[in-house]
């Protein structure tokens, strides 16, 4: 089997209402779709969800390192992860998210020629989710407004709170939000590596009080040390994200002890083929995974949330994000089914979603 095209588009998503985080705001998404079709008959969907501040990449320059992958990739196995992707780190380094738009493609092929769907294509071990929601910045008592829509109305269990601007006010919005939603609600924070490591420490040892469970990228994401020696001050989980992108990043956190557990996030990675080392790195650590995803569309959410469901060490999900569009379908059918906060995979080929362009 040979590849004999890849189409490359444009999607723009946008955002029921603007999302704040320590270091950045959006209102709508640029992401690219791409399309690998094969002399059989068969084809492939994938999505890149560039974020520049933390994959370096914009959506113009994901369409130009997608053509230039299409004028090598022409003619090659799809089959050929391996090669693809080792073919693709020889063109160009980095850009993670114009290459996980070629892996998600190349797995959604390879599971329709094997009829079977993504999940058990990647591990099989189960084939349902349960994500959290996301609360992004606003003001404490905005935060908990939301934080208990969020659990009355759409039936979510699990929070992450973003942080990481202002340590007392984050106080305050955990404080709000465990009152406005009981004691029952799991509650996690992303500081996207807004503290410093003494601010860090402080503000953990009051989440600790209100029952927080894990705090993610608390440090700027270079600063690993920093990460291990927050780890050895509190007793909640700690969890680093823009620090690990690749396997190797993932070895260096596991060999000194500095995550409980890693955030993969395919758009940092360069998709499923390195999600899955960085997971048997860790598993091998015994450091647990969370999937979590970009503003992405269904194509790239239905593949993190099929490595969610295919291995046991992937414990926590993060795939909410489609679920702040304003049209969260965008056209694409399929992939799963939602009821509140669990995804049931669809046992289709592939991804299983009905979309063509
Ligand atoms: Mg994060």
């Amino acid at each position: 089997m040979r590849i004999v095209d890849i189409k490359i588009e444009k999607l723009r998503i946008n955002l029921k209402k603007p999302f704040k985080i320590a270091f950045a705001v959006q209102d709508y998404a640029d992401n690219v779709i791409v399309k690998v079709v094969t002399d059989e008959g068969y084809f492939g969907l994938g999505e890149a969800a560039p974020f520049a501040p933390v994959t370096g990449e914009t959506a113009d320059g994901v369409v130009e390192t997608l053509k230039l992958f299409k004028s090598c990739l022409i003619g090659m196995d799809p089959l050929n992860i391996e090669g693809i992707h080792t073919l693709m780190n020889r063109l160009i380094v980095g850009n993670t998210a114009a290459k996980a738009a070629i892996d998600i493609a190349l797995y959604d092929i390879k599971g329709k020629i094997l009829s079977q769907p993504l999940y058990k294509v990647l591990g099989g071990y189960d084939n349902k989710i349960q994500t959290d929601m996301t609360i992004g910045i606003d003001t404490p008592e905005n935060m908990a407004m939301e934080a208990k829509q969020r659990v009355n109305d759409d039936g979510f269990r699990i929070l992450k709170v973003k942080a990481g601007i202002n340590p007392s006010e984050d106080i305050k919005a955990l404080q709000l939000i465990r009152k406005a939603v009981g004691d029952d609600i799991r509650l996690r924070v992303d500081a996207n590596q807004g503290y410093c490591v003494n601010d860090a420490i402080a503000v953990l040892k009051e989440f600790e009080k209100i029952g927080v469970e894990a705090v993610e990228q608390c440090l700027p994401y270079w600063n690993l040390d920093g990460s291990k020696l927050i780890r050895e001050k509190v007793n909640l989980k700690v969890m680093l994200d823009e620090t690990i992108h690749s396997p190797m990043d993932a070895a260096k956190a596991c060999k000194i002890d500095a995550a409980d557990i890693l955030n993969i996030k395919l758009m940092k990675c360069g998709g499923l083929y390195n999600a899955l080392k960085i997971n048997a790195i860790a598993e091998a650590n015994n450091v647990r995974c969370m999937v979590g995803c970009m503003l992405e569309s269904k194509i790239a959410i239905t593949a993190g949330a099929s490595l969610v469901a295919a291995k046991k060490n992937i414990t926590e999900a993060d795939c909410d994000s489609f679920m702040y569009c304003s049209d969260p379908e965008n056209g694409m059918k399929g992939g799963f089914e939602i009821d509140k906060d669990i995804f049931t995979l669809l046992d289709k080929p592939g991804l299983g979603i009905e979309f063509d362009f």
